[in-house]
């Protein structure tokens, strides 16, 4: 038998449900894994509890239960709230902070029977593309210890890479499942705006934020999203529709299927070992019978502009909650209430948020308010609108996740523009509210991996998971093991 983190998820049903091995079997090798890896991958690990959880499953499965993920680990990015474990949003603010309840997605999984492995590391209040913004210190990338996993789900991304958990959950507000999906080379899918709930996800920039799912596989990631996804009264902005199983349309052919290739994505900005392995993935999609069709998504550079005002807009005013008084870190030293609640943000706050917060204050502002927020929103609307012209014409769009590989750690950590500069091709789904996926597509310099991003219309997480997973059938880009994680 191969060693239980090599299986995948099919697999590791399989051999649950056949009573080849318990749920406490598979906690038990990746708590071990967990403990023994170096890459700072999580924030918070509780194996009592993940036990307790694995024997609840073994007792479903004793008394003949049976469903998809009963059994199987899950780890949480620190941004879904759990009871028990602590949940920091990897910041000071909130670095003790045990909450009484679980977000929906994590109450969701731990009803279809998925154990928590515990809380994985990310940028602080997912703000970053690096993974380095965390007060609990950077995640290393399981292909090359001296390079970022991509962020902000960077722990996910690289304890699935890892194979200290096979599935794991993320949140995107402007790439952040993609982006270290693809520079950590796994499979991770944002849904549309609205299929996730964001009830107990800790909010960053509530009109974009949207919970995601991440795995080896395509296969993988629709088991883990048919169960994340679905209506809550408690979300606002939740959509009220029936849930869906992602594998509906796996194995359906490629034929006729038209991909749209934005040549905003193809344009001088990519790196010459990124766009090998996407084109060489493209011919792939060709060669299963799908058609590409140039088309343009004309606006493309203005998501840059356009996200970091409106981002920084909201989480200005989502994170005005965290002010040592009712919620999070409190300064012990302070004069009166207005420095009680400067020190505790000065202190509680990273940089990168504390930036935020101040373009977010000033772009709200009287008198900005106009000249930025305002336009931006104009912005994101005719971006939206790229996107309904271009799927009159094609039915996904594809191209990079990222202009580049992951690059070294520390290289960008005090170049924030240039940061911002390499979400150029997940911002725009972002805005438009559009399901996007990363598949990994190859590998560029130094061995590090390179992901195949696909779009899709509103609610078609389906077709796009069914796309990768016949892709998949036909690679074994996603099969690939890191050497330190063999
Ligand atoms: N890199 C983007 C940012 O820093 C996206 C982050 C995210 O999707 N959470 O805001």
């Amino acid at each position: 038998m191969s060693r239980l983190h090599d299986l995948t998820v099919a697999e590791l049903r399989a051999g649950l449900d056949e009573r080849r091995f318990s749920a406490t079997d598979l906690a038990r090798a990746f708590l071990d894994r967990i403990q023994a890896s170096t890459l700072n991958a999580f924030i918070d690990v509780r194996p009592e509890l993940t036990l307790a959880q694995a024997a609840q499953a073994d007792a479903r499965l004793a008394a003949g239960e049976r469903a998809p993920l009963l059994g199987i680990p899950v780890a949480h990015k620190d941004i879904f709230v759990t009871e028990g474990w602590r949940s920091t949003a990897a910041s000071r603010m909130l670095a003790d902070y045990v909450s009484p309840f679980d977000a929906t997605v994590v109450a969701r999984l731990r009803a279809a029977g998925a154990v928590c492995l515990g809380k994985t590391n990310c940028d602080e209040f997912a703000m970053g593309s690096s993974n380095e913004n965390s007060h609990f210190g950077a995640v290393r990338n399981p292909w090359d210890p001296q390079a970022i996993p991509g962020g902000s789900s960077g722990g996910s991304a690289a304890a699935v890479a890892a194979r200290l958990a096979p599935l794991a959950t993320g949140t995107d507000t402007g790439g952040s499942v993609r982006q270290p999906a693809s520079m950590c080379g796994i499979t991770g899918i944002k849904p549309t705006y609205g299929r996730v709930s964001r009830f107990g996800m800790i909010a960053f920039a509530s009109s974009l934020d949207q919970g995601g799912a991440m795995g080896r596989s395509a296969a993988d990631c629709a088991l883990l999203l048919s169960a994340m996804a679905g209506f809550d009264p408690r979300d606002a902005t939740s959509i009220e529709r029936p849930t869906e199983d992602y594998r509906r349309d796996f194995g359906a052919p490629l034929q006729g299927l038209r991909i749209g290739l934005p040549q905003e994505f193809f344009g001088e900005g990519v790196a010459d070992d990124v766009r090998a392995p996407v084109e060489a993935a493209l011919q792939v999609l060709r060669d299963l019978g799908a058609v590409t069709v140039p088309v343009s998504l004309p606006r493309t550079a203005l998501a840059i502009p356009a996200y970091y005002v409106i981002a920084p807009a909201e989480a200005s005013s989502n994170l005005s909650r965290f002010d040592g008084v009712r919620y999070g870190h409190r300064a012990a030293v302070h004069t009166d209430l207005a420095s009680l609640y400067a020190r505790s943000r000065a202190e509680g706050f990273g940089p990168e948020v504390q930036r935020r917060i101040l373009v977010g204050t000033y772009v709200l502002s009287h008198g900005y308010y106009d000249a930025y927020y305002l336009q931006a929103q104009k912005l994101r609307r005719l971006i939206a609108d790229d996107f309904t012209a271009a799927f009159g014409q094609v039915d996904l769009i594809a191209g990079p996740v990222s202009p580049t590989v992951a690059w070294n750690l520390g290289e960008r950590s005090d170049d924030p523009v240039r940061n911002y500069l390499a979400d150029i091709f997940t911002l725009p789904a972002s805005l438009a509210g559009l399901p996007g996926l990363s598949m990994p597509a190859g590998f560029g310099a130094a061995g590090r991996p390179v992901g195949l991003q696909l779009i899709g219309r509103v609610f078609d997480e389906a077709r796009l998971l069914a796309v990768a997973d016949r892709f998949q059938q036909a690679t074994d880009w996603h099969a690939r093991c890191p050497a330190g994680a063999a």
